[in-house]
């Protein structure tokens, strides 16, 4: 999900809080109420006989019970229209009658310098996780690992300490 954050966090709670996902969603799939939901057919798998695309209004999200698309406002745009986060934040930022900032060159040299960042990271934990599994350098560390916690959770666990 890049462009997530581009962005400050309450301009997208702001978004939210006044985008009606069941406007959103109605625009292109016709509900009905069916309790505290509304129902209709999934504009992402082929459904024609029951009604398998579900919006809840009390939590702003969705879920399909045919091909299990679920999530937000945002989900559902992006998806539908096949658009990108920062596309469906100004989609919707429209619709709600929000201005967004325009982004600054000081914007972009940030994007640029956490893109570096990231790939730095990923190379630093690739090179740890080779001295760590294969090379000898490693072995003490990798045995006092390996009692800690379970293999499978090993690489994500360290890639996730390396960020
Ligand atoms: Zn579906």
């Amino acid at each position: 999900m890049r462009g997530f954050t581009e962005l400050p966090m309450n301009t997208i709670d702001e978004i939210k809080s006044r985008v009606n996902i069941v406007d959103i969603v109605s625009e292109v799939v016709e509900l009905r109420k069916s309790g505290r939901a509304l129902q209709g057919f999934c504009p992402f798998h082929h459904n024609v006989n029951t009604p398998a695309f579900t919006v809840y209004p009390d939590t702003q999200s969705f879920y399909c019970f045919g091909c299990h698309a679920a999530g937000t406002v945002f989900d559902f745009v992006m998806r539908q229209r096949g658009l990108e986060f920062r596309e469906t934040m100004e989609l919707l930022a429209a619709h709600a009658g929000i201005e967004l900032k325009p982004r600054t060159v000081e914007d972009e040299a940030q994007d640029r310098q956490r893109t570096r960042m990231q790939e730095l990271n990923a190379l630093a934990a690739r090179y740890f996780n080779y001295v760590l599994v294969q090379h000898a350098r490693g072995n003490r560390g990798a045995t006092i690992w390996r009692g800690v916690i379970s293999p499978s959770r090993r690489l994500r666990r360290f890639s996730l300490a390396m960020r």
